[in-house]
This record gives C-alpha cells, structure tokens and sequence, in this order.
C-alpha cells in the first residue's frame, strides 16, 4: 500500500522490546515510503561481534569500550537487503547467532558504547531524507524530533512465537532469553528501554504485520499531510 503523499522528509522511531515486529514492520514502511532503514540493535550486535573476536572481559566495561571505538562499522540501510559489516568483515550471519544475542545487552549497557553508536545513528539519520529508524531510545535519545514515534509491544508468548519461528529455536527458551533481555535494556542506567510520553503504543499482539503496516502508514500519513 502506497503513502497517499510521500513525504519529502520524514524521520520514524520504532521503538519497543525484542520480538515485537520491529525489523518486519520498519523495513515494509521504509520500503513503502521509498526510504531508508536503520537497525540499531544491528549495530550494537556488530560492536558486539567485534568485543568477542578480541577476546576482551565481558564484565569490563572498560575493556569493552576501548575494543568498540576502535572498530569500524559499515551500516547498510537498504531495506530490502540490510547488510552489516564490523572491521571489514561481513556480519551479517554471526550477529544473529546465540553467542552475540547472550552477550549484546552486556555491551549496549556501557555508556561510552552507546554516546560511540549514536553519534554513528545521528549521521547516518541526517543523511537521509527519509528513514525508518529501529531500536529501544530512538524516540528518546537519537531522533527526539522524529516525525512519528511508534512503541511497538506485544504479548510475552506472541513475541516468543514470532522470534523462535523465525529461528527455529524452542518456543520456552526463547521466550526466557527475550525476559532476560528485556530486563537488562530496561534496568541499565544508559539509556534503558522505556516508552518516550510522546510516542504511540501499538500493541502488536493479535495483528498480522501487514494490519500493523497498514496502521503506521495512516498514523504517517496523518502527520505529514497536516
Ligand atoms: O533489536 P535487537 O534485538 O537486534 O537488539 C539487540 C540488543 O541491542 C538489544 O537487546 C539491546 O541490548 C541493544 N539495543 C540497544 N539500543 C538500541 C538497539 C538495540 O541497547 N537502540
């Protein structure tokens, strides 16, 4: 379904915890509004790729952030093929593997982490006249004046059965990693996962993506023809 105006510039916050319909449903809008995708949670997942091949102390935030500045990430935004690399290799496969998923909320909880990637997220939105923009404080902290701040939820099971068959894992373990997870994004003291006051709950639960899509472009539509 087309925008009725596509706007010449728009800024999306898509925030909300893992397994909420995030990736499926900012991808499809970025690609309905000829614009381009940003997967933050991507880039915290390369930094994290990067800290393990180093071998550095997960529980040293020090060693953690000296190995993160140093690396060089390489971000694609097409939202058809979004395609990740950290230090010149490709990590697009290792990213979503359970060794980065285990430790990537133990990288995202060191500010100096964070202020390194968001200033990357800032640039990256600036260049872009139209960007769809994922993560947990999009609306918060990157893009305060995005244009349409969405906060994605669902039901704990609903985000457990979508995650475990897109990876074919089991539905109670994957339903006991995305608790784990939540927990550690909204109890961190940088940055945690909370609901901006200005943005619009959607409660995922229930609704096939393309009603979601569907959804988000009348919520668009209605702030850029205003
Ligand atoms: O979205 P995804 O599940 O790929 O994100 C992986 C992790 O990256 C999250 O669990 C969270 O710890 C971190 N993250 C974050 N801030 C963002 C995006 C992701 O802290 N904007």
């Amino acid at each position: 379904m087309a925008l009725e105006v596509r706007p010449e510039q728009c800024v999306v916050a898509v925030d909300g915890p893992s397994g909420s319909g995030k990736s499926t449903v900012s991808r499809r809008l970025a690609t309905a509004i000829d614009g381009v995708y940003l997967d933050t949670g991507a880039m915290y997942r390369a930094v994290t790729w990067a800290v393990l091949e180093s071998g550095a102390d997960l529980t040293d935030p020090e060693a953690i952030a000296k190995v993160a500045l140093e690396t060089e990430l390489r971000i694609g935004t097409d939202p058809q093929a979004p395609s990740f690399a950290a230090n010149g290799t490709n990590v697009d496969v290792p990213i979503r593997g359970p060794e980065v998923t285990g430790a990537v909320s133990a990288v995202a909880a060191v500010p100096a982490v964070r202020k390194f990637l968001v200033e990357q997220q800032r640039a990256i939105i600036a260049a872009h006249p139209r960007i769809i923009v994922e993560g947990r404080d999009i609306a918060s902290v990157v893009a305060p004046d995005a244009d349409l701040k969405v906060y994605l939820t669902a039901s704990a099971a609903a985000r457990a059965a979508r995650r475990s068959a897109e990876d074919a894992t089991d539905v109670a373990a994957t339903e006991a990693d995305l608790a784990r997870r939540d927990k550690l994004d909204s109890s961190r003291a940088a940055d945690p996962l909370r609901q901006a006051s200005d943005a619009i709950e959607v409660d995922t639960t229930g609704m096939g993506i393309d009603e979601v899509v569907a959804h988000l472009q009348r919520l668009l539509d209605s702030r850029v023809s205003k």
